[in-house]
């Protein structure tokens, strides 16, 4: 098993995206810190699945935008699992709205959880890499939105552009040390965060006619990439994004 001995925080990690990165990293070997926000029960859940992998795993309440508590989710991951190989900053959130009606509130959330969360992990998790030694690799969850600009969604496409500069900008300063930075962008994948559009009809079938795959995506699909990039496989990729997304990047008129 490629990830032996490792051990891997994932941020939001009790459902969707986050959750299949956990079971797939776990698959591979990997200790795991689950990171839950609001409720434990699903937390738990994920932790109990890869204990009976046999893995070694704890799940922890921390709100990744606030910087004291994104610290203390990788302080108890070294408490209790005892280094911090692999970080992936997954939590996220999004709000549906137009731009002139967007509250300083829902801005501020947005941008605690995916920017200012994935920073502050980001910090805490590299401090600890090169204090243990050997490298590291950090996977933001990102989006085909940190390039592709969403109408409504203005605070959430700023955000995951924020990543992307992050990114870039991190991996050159964590490079002597062995530490990669990459970004994995998704397109549509089936997950409770965009349940609003994939379960309405109408929204459902706009969507598929923007991916040339002409489907939606599964967690499980993303946990694949995000494995290939935590793994010792990808140990010259640093700094980029890797897209998927059905296709939708490219998407364009056809005449
Ligand atoms: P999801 O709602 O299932 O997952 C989001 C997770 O973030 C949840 O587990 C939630 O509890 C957690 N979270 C929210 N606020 C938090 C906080 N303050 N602290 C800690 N955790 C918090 O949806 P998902 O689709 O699995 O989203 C995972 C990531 O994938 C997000 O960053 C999202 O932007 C990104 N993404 C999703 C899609 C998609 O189509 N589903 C596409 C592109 C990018």
């Amino acid at each position: 098993m490629r990830l032996a001995g490792q051990v891997a925080v994932v941020t939001g990690s009790s459902s969707g995206i986050g959750r299949a990165i956990a079971l797939r990293l776990a698959k591979d070997g990997a200790d795991i810190c689950v990171n839950y926000h609001a409720h434990a029960g699903p937390g738990e859940a994920v932790k109990d699945e890869i204990q009976q992998m046999g893995r070694r795993a704890i799940a922890v309440g921390a709100d990744v935008g606030k910087t004291d508590e994104a610290r203390k989710l990788i302080a108890e991951t070294v408490a209790h699992l005892g280094r911090v190989d692999i970080l992936v900053n997954n939590a996220g959130i999004e709000f549906r709205e137009p731009f002139l009606e967007v509250t300083e509130e829902h801005y501020d959330a947005v941008m605690a959880v995916n920017l200012k969360g994935a920073f502050f992990c980001a910090q805490a998790a590299a401090q600890q890499m090169i204090r243990q030694g050997g490298g590291g690799r950090i996977i933001n969850v990102s989006s085909v939105h940190e390039d592709l600009p969403l109408p409504r969604y203005s605070p959430y496409a700023a955000s995951k552009g924020g990543m992307r500069m992050m990114m870039r900008t991190i991996c050159l300063e964590l490079a002597p040390y062995k530490i990669t930075v990459n970004d994995v962008a998704p397109g549509a994948i089936a997950t409770p965060i965009n349940v609003q559009v994939t379960s309405n009809p109408t929204l459902r079938q706009q969507l598929l006619s923007e991916i040339p795959l002409n489907r939606i995506g599964q967690p499980e699909e993303v946990a694949e990439l995000v494995a290939y990039l935590a793994s010792p496989e990808a140990s010259y990729v640093t700094g980029s994004t890797y897209v998927i997304d059905g296709g939708l990047m490219r998407h364009t008129l056809s005449l």
